[in-house]
């Protein structure tokens, strides 16, 4: 086996994806560690292998917005949060009257960001 990886100076688009993936499982982690495994709308308890349907939410809607005394976070269940974000792209649609969203934050923004993280060395944890 060849381990034959750039070291330094070229972090490739996979590595910046893991980045971000294990970012966002740290918050799922401190978030499920700060609040109760109830859902934030509809009341209902979470434990065991139904905590995977507990989601956490974020209420500014940005994913990079992590604060760590989970103030910008919410756990909701699977189908309020559904709720929650089609609830806003109904009203989005109403506000702009425009169907499609030209500028949504694509995904590569959010790992051009995970990537500035990994390269300032502040990943949490
Ligand atoms: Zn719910
Ligand atoms: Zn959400």
């Amino acid at each position: 086996m060849s381990l034959n990886r750039n070291k330094k100076g070229g972090i490739s688009l996979d590595e910046a994806l893991r980045a971000q993936k294990e970012r966002e499982n740290t918050y799922r982690e401190r978030a499920l560690k700060l609040f109760p495994w109830v859902c934030g709308h509809c009341g209902r308890e979470f434990d065991g292998k139904r905590l995977k349907e507990l989601t956490v939410h974020h209420r500014d809607h940005n994913h990079d917005n992590n604060p760590p005394d989970g103030s910008n976070w919410e756990l909701l269940c699977i189908y309020c949060h559904d709720n929650e974000h089609s609830r806003d792209q109904v009203a989005d649609a109403y506000d702009s009257d425009s169907p499609g969203r030209p500028g949504e934050k694509g995904s590569g923004v959010q790992a051009f960001a995970g990537l500035a993280d990994l390269l300032k060395g502040k990943l949490p944890g």
